[in-house]
């Protein structure tokens, strides 16, 4: 014969279990919890609204030992020009994505991550990196030589040069894309409150 737990006991355990059934929205939410990549490309398209780009909003950050060491968005280096005081529409406008950067005056999120890191002295070495989009020719280059591990991305972005697939696979860093349909949900459950 089984003996019932007393109250207090039976509180306890009740404490110590995990909620299964949370009720309360944004604690847990129909979406679960993120887990790590997901939480981090969270991080990386709430840079991209910070972008001042008039083309494209892109954003990343830059993971080492489950911390974030850096993020960066695309657009004009600090303390120069806002969008509204270009002299002229700048060439990302209309332009060919990943071409002509040197022409264009936005410095893309990746490299832009890169140089925060640098500038707050966090190394990159055996870091991840999590970007909206997945990075051009130019910023690869970069990543390659910042010691970066590995690269998750979202969305697409195209690669005139030819040499961004090589490079990678030389390399030996690998990209993994996350689905859009893995990001989302969390965004719904924070809208709930
Ligand atoms: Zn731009
Ligand atoms: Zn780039």
């Amino acid at each position: 014969m089984t003996t019932r737990p007393s109250r207090p006991a039976a509180r306890r355990a009740r404490r110590a279990a995990p909620n299964l059934e949370p009720t309360e929205g944004f604690r847990d939410g129909a979406a679960g919890r993120p887990d790590k990549s997901a939480y981090a490309m969270i991080l990386a398209f709430a840079a991209a609204l910070r972008s001042t780009c008039l083309s494209r909003k892109v954003g990343c950050v830059i993971v080492r030992d489950s911390q974030v060491i850096a993020t960066g968005y695309n657009g004009t280096p600090s303390k120069t020009w806002h969008p509204e005081e270009f002299p002229k529409p700048c060439p990302c406008v209309g332009g060919i994505s990943g071409a002509d950067l040197a022409m264009k005056y936005c410095a893309h999120a990746e490299a832009n991550a890169l140089a925060q890191s640098a500038y707050r002295g966090a190394s990159t070495s055996g870091a991840d990196i999590f970007c909206t989009n997945l990075p051009c020719i130019e910023c690869v280059k970069l990543l390659i030589t910042a010691g970066i591990r590995a690269i998750y991305y979202v969305h697409g972005y195209p690669d005139v040069s030819g040499l961004r697939d090589r490079y990678l696979s030389q390399a030996g860093i690998p990209t993994h894309a996350i689905a859009w349909s893995k990001i989302q949900p969390h965004l719904s459950t924070l809208a709930r409150g």
